[in-house]
């Protein structure tokens, strides 16, 4: 069973009506902490994350099933569902059991308004998954080794969920072409964003953006959502080589965006300048996203990296 389909029927099973708005199953908090008509709680889709705007409640759906007596999501159930849709696969899978890909040929044509030349930089695989659903798909190499894929959904208006089929848990994407761009271009300035689209969208117009490919992971058993270490060694090796000394963030205005920006500038504003960003709110979905904002923002994040 799909993972949407699991959760909606979990709910259904205490009386709860899920309402799917794209990614998000939108319900009434359940907590009963306080009056909801908006409906105010949203479950992502894959499970990874529930919140409530109206109290703060937070986690993933594991937290939310226990308070509600429902079925927990074990972490086979989490694997087999995040292979099934390429999505993130955490640094707990053990050695020796990864999966296999085998991309089909390269991407030609643009992807969501990504030109098709940025694309070709990357390279962009073309790749069935097991259910018939065409995934383009990027190899992650870090100074020219390549330690596994990271992938988009090809044929749905939806931003992927980020990693994929990584040897060593997240690392960033697409870090040889950033790298690249910022040898070339040496502005010493460097821009982290969340997402693979995201970077796209920046790298597109000349900006060298690194995707960290998800703020937060979670380790089981704990209750701290942490930054991968991987990724802030290799950004610290990525500006050293690349003589950065601004960094800029530029994570969605949303609480898990909130706390990684807060992290990132925590850690790197001894060493380098650091600056953030937030895109404009968005009415419609109450925050503002890297991947919807408005070609304007973007255009802002250019300019202060060409000044
Ligand atoms: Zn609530």
């Amino acid at each position: 069973m799909p993972l949407r389909e699991f959760i909606l029927s979990q709910l259904r099973s205490v009386g709860i009506n899920g309402k799917v708005a794209g990614r998000e199953i939108k319900i009434r908090c359940p907590l009963g902490k306080h009056h909801d008509n908006s409906p105010s709680f949203q479950i992502r889709t894959d499970g990874s994350m529930v919140h409530c705007f109206g109290c703060d409640f937070g986690g993933n759906w594991n937290d939310l099933a226990e308070i509600l007596h429902l079925e927990r999501l074990s972490h086979d159930g989490y694997r087999t569902a995040l292979k099934a849709k390429l999505e993130y696969m955490s640094d707990t899978e053990p050695p020796g059991n990864r999966f296999d890909v085998e991309p089909r040929g390269l991407w030609q044509g643009e992807w969501r308004g990504i030109r098709e030349e940025t694309l070709a930089c990357i390279p962009s695989h073309i790749w069935f998954d097991d259910f018939g659903h065409r995934r383009i798909l990027w190899p992650v190499t870090i100074y020219g080794r390549q330690a596994g894929w990271t992938a988009g959904w090809v044929d749905k208006g939806t931003e992927p969920k980020y990693l994929t089929l990584l040897e060593e848990g997240k690392i960033p994407f697409p870090f040889d072409l950033v790298h690249r761009i910022c040898l070339e271009f040496g502005k010493e300035k460097l821009v982290l964003v969340e997402g693979q689209y995201d970077a796209l969208r920046l790298i597109d117009i000349n900006v060298p953006a690194l995707a960290i490919l998800g703020i937060e992971e979670k380790k089981d058993n704990e209750n701290e959502y942490v930054i991968a270490g991987n990724i802030m060694s290799l950004i610290i090796s990525l500006c050293t080589a690349c003589n950065i000394k601004s960094i800029m963030s530029c994570f969605d205005r949303d609480a898990p965006g909130l706390r990684g920006t807060s992290y990132f500038g925590h850690t790197l504003k001894d060493s380098y300048k650091f600056l953030f960003r937030f895109p404009p709110e968005n009415r419609k979905e109450g925050k503002g996203d890297v991947g919807n904002a408005p070609l304007e923002w973007l255009a802002s994040i250019a300019k202060w990296y060409w000044q």
